[in-house]
């Protein structure tokens, strides 16, 4: 797949202000927060889009969802939160490095838009 502004985060080559990293994966806070917490959680492998993810991801899919719930607790989402993966173009996808979007501090509407 090809670089995205993710890969750059990933490698420290553009700012972010990371709240959680591991040998698998890294969060940091969305640059256009769409709730007062809002934080991407990212895995370091170059997957573009959980549609793009196969069973040799099955590990690292699990381990992304698990760290869902450590980041949530650091950020202190003690009254829930949301979980959101975007895929393709009807998903409303943007960038094409897989990301899971945590956002709370808020109470959210369902269905989103
Ligand atoms: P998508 O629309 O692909 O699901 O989400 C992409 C997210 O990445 C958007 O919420 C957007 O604000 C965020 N984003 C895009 N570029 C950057 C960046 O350079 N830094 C950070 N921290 N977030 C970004």
């Amino acid at each position: 797949m090809s670089d995205t502004i993710f890969g750059k985060i990933i490698r420290k080559e553009i700012p972010a202000d990371i709240v959680y990293e591991d040998d698998l994966a890294l969060a940091f806070k969305d640059i256009n927060p769409q709730a007062p917490t809002h934080i991407l959680l990212i895995p370091k492998k170059p997957i573009s889009a959980i549609d793009a993810a196969t069973d040799e991801d099955r590990d690292l899919l699990g381990h992304l969802l698990l760290t869902v719930k450590k980041v949530a607790a650091e950020a202190g989402l003690k009254n829930g939160y949301r979980v959101v993966i975007n895929n393709g173009n009807d998903g409303g996808q943007t960038v094409y490095h897989l990301h899971l979007h945590i956002l709370g501090d808020r109470p959210l509407k369902w269905p989103p838009g």
